[in-house]
């Protein structure tokens, strides 16, 4: 693995840093925040940039990056608006998936439009009833004259409200042979129809991330909505895991970074018995343990990436770097939050937002539990679940 810095990811971190200064100052982001919701327009201009297509092939109009690139950039989103990279890392991965197994049609119509940031996907899969457990999700779709029609609800389901169109995994077939995996379809249901009533959740963390509960009642879909084969969906899901949880380790290394970096600069400027409150010992340690926390994150993220960039397996890594680097942002934002004081609770002070953000992380996209179950698995130890 080489450590030479690659000069195109500089740039991009550059382009990312100076496109907030100029663009996205943090008076924005707390009015997004606020009002738990990020335009339309926004999509469109991280289009523009080429940010929404960097992993969509460039035949349909985007970069072609590998996963390397994409985590520098959620890194990015991350340490300034992690609602933002939230919602685009989700983003990435239904397009990965269309891309992967979207029919040449889907892949032409919607992959230009994806990377252009005017057509925007979200992805239900979480259900009342099935979190972690997800394979006893209960929405179901059958197939008529008229196309599908979907029956059911979906609880979490980010930008939900705003998408043109929801990727929703359901039952089309029968469980089979008792394995509650088989039978499940990916069907890509129009959001804009009488059929899908979509409820705001009020989140605590990532409010802009616009996480919604789904209403599918008769939903209608095209007979050719299908992504991928029918019956295949879950193990069309299973095989973009590894890079879901790259992208979601680079998204909290962005977190923690973003913290430390705040809590550095404060130390040094606030003073507290005519010293800098950086110069006292209790104030310096958590940060030098936050420092060298944020360094093994950063490590164990790179490699997962880089593995799974030189096409290596990368389970392993990709699961322990999401469960290192959530649990990391975790503690970093409490202890960072500790030496602004007062300020730290201030809605002013971007630290608020990364302390409530951050506490998404243990349990989304995948709970640490089951990543641990997972870890213990490939020790050797019998499945725990
Ligand atoms: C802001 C936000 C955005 C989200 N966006 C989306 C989205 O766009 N699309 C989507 O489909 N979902 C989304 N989710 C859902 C998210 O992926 C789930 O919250 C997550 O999978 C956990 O499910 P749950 O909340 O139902 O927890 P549960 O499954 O109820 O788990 C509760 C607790 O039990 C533990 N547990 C359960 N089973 C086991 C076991 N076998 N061993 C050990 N511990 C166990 C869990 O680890 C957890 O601590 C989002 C959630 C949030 C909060």
């Amino acid at each position: 693995m080489d450590f030479e810095a690659i000069a195109e990811h500089d740039i991009l971190r550059q382009s990312v840093r100076q496109f907030f200064e100029r663009e996205l100052p943090e008076t924005r982001i707390r009015e997004m925040d606020r009002a738990r919701r990020i335009p339309r327009e926004l999509w469109k201009r991280l289009g523009e940039l080429g940010w929404m297509g960097l992993s969509v092939p460039t035949e349909y109009g985007g970069s072609g990056a590998d996963v390397l690139t994409a985590a520098v950039l959620c890194e990015e989103l991350a340490r300034r608006f992690p609602s933002l990279a939230t919602d685009w890392l989700l983003i990435s991965m239904t397009a990965r998936t269309l891309r992967e197994y979207g029919s040449a049609q889907q892949k032409a119509e919607l992959l230009p439009r994806l990377a252009r940031g005017d057509f925007i996907m979200a992805f239900g899969m979480s259900e009342p009833g099935g979190g972690t457990d997800v394979l006893a999700l209960k929405t179901r779709a059958s197939l008529g004259n008229d196309g599908w029609r979907v029956q059911g609800q979906k609880l979490y389901t980010s930008f939900a409200d705003d998408a043109d169109a929801i990727l929703v995994l359901c039952r089309t077939d029968p469980v089979e042979g008792g394995r509650r995996a088989r039978g499940l379809s990916l069907v890509l249901t129009p959001r804009q129809q009488p059929g899908v009533a979509v409820r705001r959740l009020e989140l605590m963390g990532m409010r802009a991330a616009c996480t919604c509960e789904v209403f599918l009642d008769d939903a209608k879909a095209p007979a050719d909505a299908v992504v991928g084969e029918r019956g295949r969906g879950w193990y069309h899901l299973l095989s973009t895991l590894d890079e879901e949880r790259i992208l979601c380790a680079a998204m909290y290394v962005g977190m923690t970074s973003a913290a430390l970096e705040q809590a550095v600069q404060y130390a040094k400027e606030r003073t507290a018995f005519a010293r800098p409150i950086g110069s006292f010992q209790a104030v310096q340690h958590p940060l030098a343990e936050v420092a060298t926390e944020l360094e093994q994150i950063r490590l164990i993220t790179l490699k997962a990436a880089w593995l799974q960039s030189t096409g290596r397996d990368c389970a392993g890594e990709a699961a322990m770097a999401k469960l290192a680097a959530t649990e990391t942002a975790v503690r970093a934002t409490d202890k960072c939050m500790r030496v602004l004081g007062g300020f730290g609770l201030v809605e002013a002070s971007p630290m608020e937002r990364l302390f409530r953000d951050a506490r998404l992380g243990p349990f989304s996209p995948i709970s640490n539990e089951m990543v641990k179950n997972f870890v213990g698995e490939r020790l050797g130890l019998p499945r725990s679940y």
